[in-house]
């Protein structure tokens, strides 16, 4: 049947993209292949919960399969979570089904002729609007849309044939350093206005009575190596969706902004009027944070 059909290996995005394709009106179908998986997102109130159940452990090994299955039902959009097992799975069936597709997109609206998209070009200085006939395939981050209400949806199970082309041989888990800021309400965010590794502490104390986590640039993760790269926010790090976002020394390039500008509320400090931070920022200080910082820790304490 057509309709919307969602996959992501990340259970929350799987409910966020339900969300969308509920939004739409059309039938919003999950896509799983695992038996765990499916249970998972029965909980989540899509219409239909689709089990591909075959020999491999895989998702991308069942790309064909599903290409297959999504050309007979006539699906509108096949819809994938922006990880990297959710990219090369829409790639591999947008290409079987020799369709359009738009990678890592910023904004997904449904529009007569199928889907209309925004995609980021040149890191950020520009952005590309471009609408995809259906049938679709389209990536997204997290942070997009809300999860639906929670639901029982059924679960159809479709013995299927695996790709084993691509073979699993060994696994072991992802050591995670540093936080995830997108479990973060509030988050104050360091950059080069930081002088030193050890003035990191005022951000951390900042952040201690906040109740908040710490986020940085590329620049403090990749060239300082003061903080894991899990920690950056931006276009090619984390894209988050705080309640608050407080950033210290940060000058706001557009490549950071895009990872934060969902912040229900973005606060800047920084000595040059100018910076572009103060374009995204709801309240701004001019003004040294090596003074202020301190100050804000000082006076929130008493609050
Ligand atoms: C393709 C591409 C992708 C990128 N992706 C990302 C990304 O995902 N995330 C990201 O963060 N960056 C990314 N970048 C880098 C980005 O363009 C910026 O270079 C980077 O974000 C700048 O980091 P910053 O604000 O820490 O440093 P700077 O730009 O050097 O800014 C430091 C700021 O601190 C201020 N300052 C200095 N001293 C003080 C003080 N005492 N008190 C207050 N303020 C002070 C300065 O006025 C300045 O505005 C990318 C770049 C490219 C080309």
């Amino acid at each position: 049947m057509a309709g919307i059909y969602v996959y992501s290996d990340e259970p929350g995005l799987v409910a966020e993209l339900l969300g969308f394709a509920l939004s739409t009106g059309k039938q919003a179908c999950a896509v799983t292949f695992s038996q765990e998986d499916a249970d998972k997102a029965q909980a989540f109130g899509a219409d239909k919960v689709l089990f591909f159940k075959g020999a491999s452990p895989l998702a991308e090994n069942y790309a064909k399969a599903l290409a297959d299955y999504l050309a007979a039902e006539q699906a509108d959009l096949f819809l994938a979570g922006m990880t990297p097992r959710g990219r090369d799975l829409a790639a591999r069936v947008a290409g079987y089904l020799a369709c359009g597709m738009a990678s890592d997109v910023l904004s997904l609206t449904p529009v007569a002729e199928g889907f209309t998209v925004e995609k980021m070009l040149y890191g950020g200085v520009a952005v590309l609007t471009e609408t995809l006939a259906s049938p679709a395939v389209v990536t997204i981050g997290s942070g997009k849309f809300d999860a639906p209400a929670a639901g029982d949806s059924p679960v159809e199970t479709l013995e299927v044939p695996s790709d084993m082309r691509v073979r699993l041989v060994t696994s072991a888990p992802l050591v995670q350093e540093g936080v995830d800021l997108n479990k973060a309400e509030k988050v104050v965010g360091v950059g080069l206005g930081f002088s030193k590794q050890e003035d990191l502490s005022l951000a951390e104390d900042l952040a201690a009575v906040l109740g908040a986590e710490i986020g940085c640039t590329r620049s403090i993760a990749e060239e300082r190596k003061w903080l894991p790269v899990e920690q950056y926010i931006g276009i090619s790090g984390a894209v988050i969706k705080p309640q608050l976002y407080l950033s210290l020394g940060i000058s706001g390039q557009i490549q950071h902004v895009i990872g934060v500008r969902d912040a229900k509320t973005i606060a800047a400090i920084n000595t040059d009027e100018n910076a572009p931070i103060f374009k995204a920022a709801d309240y701004g200080i001019v003004g040294d944070m090596y003074e202020i910082a301190p100050l804000l820790t000082e006076a929130l304490k008493k609050v």
